[in-house]
C-alpha cells in the first residue's frame, strides 16, 4: 500500500533557524501517527506544512501519491483541529458543522444528512441548536472534531487538540476520539508532548528534538528500543547513564559512570556507534536481591537504600549504588522486603534488560 502522506527531504527555516531538518516521514492509509517532542522540537512547523499553512523552505510533500508541495490549504482536502477549537461563535453547532460543506458548494439536501449523520456519530445531536459558548470544553471539542472530518477529508490534523481540557475530560475525549478515528478510518497526524497521550492513541508515534525527527515506531517499540538516550529519557522513565564500551562480542561490556564493576549486556542492545555513549535501563528491570545471585550471566550492583515511599501497590525505592549513581526503581509492595534506610542489598538485571545507547 502506498503511503497517504509523504515527507520527503523537507526542510523549514525562519531566516536562519532550522525549525524542521530533512524530514523524511510515510503515513498510511487510516494510520494514526503522532509527532512528540518537547516544545519548540518543530512539531507543529511539521504539521502546518502537511496542511499548507507554512511553505517548505525545501523538499516535497505528497498526498495520495500527489505533489502539493506548492498547493494551496484549500487544494489539498485536510481536517484540522487545535487546542483553541477556533469555532465561530456566531454560529451554532449545526451550522459550525455545516461551514466546510458550504465552502465546498455542496448541495443543500446533502449538507443537512451530512451534518446530521457527523453530529451523531459526534453524539452532538441535542447540541445542534445551540452556540459554542452554551457548551462544554469537551463539547467544544467535539464540534471542531465534527467540522473537521464532515467533508470527509484525506487526512485529518490535530495539534493538541486535547491541551485545553482539564485531566479527568482530556482522557475520556482520548477514548473518544481513538473509537471515532476507527470508526472513520481517517488517517491521522496528530501532534502533542504528552507522552501518554501519544501512547494511548498512536499506530505509530515519531519523536522530535530540535527538528530532527529521532525515531517512528509503535508504541510498545519507541518504549523498548529507543535508538538513543533522547528517545530513552523522553518516553517513560528511565536510568540513563553515561557508559564506555570496553569489549563487545556475545555481550558488550560496559563501564558504567556510578555504577561499580563490568555492566553485561546483550549484542544485540548495543546499538552505539561509538565507544561512548549511554547506559539505559527501565526502571521495572531491575530486582532486588538480599544475597548476590551466583550465576555470572547476571549484572549486580551493590547498593543502599536512601528512602522508601510506600505507594499501596508499589513501594518507590531510591537507592545509591557503591560508586555514587542513584537509582529509583519501583517494586511490588507485597514482596517489598525490609527497605530500612541504610540497608544493603544487590540490585540485579539481565543482561537483556538493558541497552547501550548513542547519547543525545
Ligand atoms: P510546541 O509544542 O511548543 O508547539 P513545537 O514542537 O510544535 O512546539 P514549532 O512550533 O514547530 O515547535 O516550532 C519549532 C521552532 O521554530 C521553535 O523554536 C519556534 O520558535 C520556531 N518558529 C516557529 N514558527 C516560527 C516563525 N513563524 N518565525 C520564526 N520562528 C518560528
Amino acid at each position: 500500500m502506498t503511503d497517504q502522506v509523504v515527507f520527503a527531504g523537507i526542510c523549514k527555516r525562519f531566516g536562519t533557524f532550522s525549525a524542521v531538518r530533512d524530514l523524511n516521514l510515510g503515513i498510511k492509509e487510516g494510520e494514526f501517527l503522532t509527532l512528540l517532542g518537547p516544545s519548540g522540537s518543530g512539531k507543529t512547523t511539521s504539521l502546518r506544512m502537511l496542511a499548507g499553512l507554512e511553505a517548505a523552505t525545501s523538499g516535497d510533500i505528497l498526498l495520495a501519491g500527489r505533489r502539493v508541495t506548492d498547493e494551496v490549504p484549500e487544494k489539498r482536502n485536510i481536517g484540522l483541529v487545535f487546542q483553541n477549537y477556533a469555532l465561530f461563535p456566531h454560529m451554532t453547532v449545526a451550522q459550525n458543522v455545516a461551514f466546510p460543506l458550504q465552502m465546498r458548494r455542496r448541495k443543500r439536501p446533502d449538507i443537512a444528512r451530512e451534518v446530521d449523520r457527523v453530529l451523531e456519530m459526534t453524539q452532538l445531536g441535542p447540541y445542534k441548536d445551540r452556540y459554542p459558548r452554551q457548551l462544554s470544553g469537551g463539547q467544544q471539542q467535539r464540534v471542531a472534531l465534527a467540522r473537521a472530518f464532515v467533508f470527509d477529508p484525506s487526512v485529518l490534523l490535530m495539534d493538541e487538540p486535547l491541551g485545553a481540557l482539564d485531566r479527568n475530560l482530556r482522557d475520556l475525549m482520548r477514548l473518544e476520539l481513538k473509537s471515532l478515528q476507527e470508526r472513520i478510518g481517517a488517517t491521522v497526524m496528530y501532534v502533542t508532548h504528552d507522552q501518554d497521550e501519544a501512547l494511548a492513541l498512536s499506530d505509530r508515534i515519531g519523536v522530535m528534538h530540535q527538528g530532527v525527527l529521532q525515531q517512528t515506531a509503535p508504541p510498545g517499540e519507541i518504549y523498548e528500543r529507543p535508538v538513543n538516550s533522547f528517545v530513552a529519557r523522553f518516553l517513560g522513565q528511565s536510568v540513563c547513564l553515561p557508559a564506555k564500551r570496553l569489549e563487545r562480542g556475545k555481550r558488550t561490556v560496559l563501564s558504567v559512570e556510578g555504577l561499580d564493576g563490568r555492566i553485561l549486556v546483550d549484542a544485540e542492545n548495543d546499538t552505539c556507534p561509538d565507544a561512548t555513549g549511554d547506559f539505559m535501563i527501565r526502571p521495572e528491570r531491575f530486582a532486588l536481591a538480599a544475597e548476590r545471585p551466583d550465576t555470572a550471566d547476571a549484572n549486580a550492583i551493590r547498593c543502599k537504600v536512601e528512602t522508601a515511599v510506600y505507594l499501596g501497590a508499589q513501594v518507590e525505592v531510591h537507592l545509591r549504588a557503591g560508586a555514587g549513581a542513584r537509582v529509583q526503581i519501583a517494586v511490588p509492595a507485597a514482596n517489598a522486603g525490609d527497605l530500612a534506610a541504610g540497608s544493603g542489598h544487590w540490585l540485579t538485571f539481565r543482561p537483556s534488560d538493558g541497552l547501550y545507547l548513542k547519547g543525545v
